[in-house]
């Protein structure tokens, strides 16, 4: 399994340049898109999933020549778009069923196996019978992966899964779509370098349109080491630190502002050496663009 981006590029009518010269290759397994609002992720998983075309490039999924033949494609692609649809006024094994009945699955006993068996799956069958805008948004998310898994895709592709969760919502929906890649491709789409860090076996960053890094996200921490220094200062010396090293983040830490800084070996005695973190490695490369 395998799906292969080459030379993407998408210009929109204002003269947004959303991708440009996007190429990359994604094997079996959950593949994590990390970049800022604006990267240009979901015109990229727009444009995978056959909802827009681009200027110019190719995309091949297994043998599947995707743009020239969308409607191969869909039929094994699961899609959990970033604003997932309207919650009608109806149950989730409604919504599902009629969901299943449009992509397909018309035999009665069949599509009713295949629905009972995903809510379980996303551990929705309790509340089957309750009303979707009931939901809290994780059941929401949770709903979103049921039906995105009809048909047993082989490609999937979540945009920005795990925005707007609580720490317990997110923890939970991490379970769900830490299974999923096991025998799919699986494109996580992400501004949370968490998601990625706690799901991803392989990664790619992505900024103003273009692929900044690709990697195991393990390696690209590797690369790191020895070089992420942090040190905690008053907030009023910033200034002086950012002229004097090259500070790639900040943040409040026991109410003192903790900076971490990239340098070849330790800037000075108040410094520690720090484990790089994704987080590290994600800042940076923001910091060089
Ligand atoms: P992301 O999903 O990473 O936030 P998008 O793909 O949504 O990024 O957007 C990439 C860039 O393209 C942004 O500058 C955005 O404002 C612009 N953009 C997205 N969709 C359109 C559109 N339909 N028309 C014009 N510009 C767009």
């Amino acid at each position: 399994m395998k799906l292969e981006i080459k030379n993407l590029s998408k210009t929109y009518s204002n003269g947004v340049k959303a991708l440009q010269d996007v190429s990359l290759t994604i094997e079996k397994g959950m593949f994590g898109l990390l970049g800022q609002n604006g990267a240009g992720k979901s015109t990229l998983m727009r444009t995978i999933s056959t909802l827009q075309d681009p200027d110019s490039g190719q995309i091949n999924f297994n043998d599947i020549n995707v743009l020239k033949k969308p409607e191969d494609l869909r039929k094994v692609l699961g899609y959990l778009p970033q604003e997932f649809g309207v919650y009608p006024n109806v149950t989730a094994d409604e919504l599902l069923t009629h969901i299943a009945d449009m992509k397909g699955i018309v035999n009665k006993g069949e599509r009713k196996d295949t629905v009972e068996a995903l809510l379980q799956k996303v551990n929705l069958y309790d509340v089957r019978d309750k009303k979707l805008d009931g939901y809290s948004g994780g059941m929401k998310q949770r709903f979103g992966i049921a039906q995105a898994l009809l048909g047993n895709p082989e490609l999937i592709i979540v945009d920005e899964p795990t925005a707007g969760l609580d720490p317990m919502e997110r923890n939970r929906f991490y379970n769900l779509l830490s299974e999923l890649g096991e025998d799919a491709v699986v494109i996580l789409s992400t501004h949370i370098v968490e998601d990625v860090s706690t799901l991803c076996t392989d990664m790619a960053i992505i900024g103003n349109g273009k692929v900044m890094l690709t990697g195991k996200p393990n390696e690209i921490e590797e690369a790191m080491r020895g070089k992420i220094y942090e040190v905690p200062i008053d907030r009023n010396k910033l200034t002086e630190y950012q002229e004097k090293y090259n500070v790639i983040s900040q943040r409040f830490f026991a109410g003192k502002l903790m900076i971490t800084v990239l340098a070849d070996e330790l800037p000075d005695g108040k410094f520690d050496t720090k484990k790089p973190s994704l987080e590290d490695a994600y800042f940076k490369i923001l910091s060089e663009n």
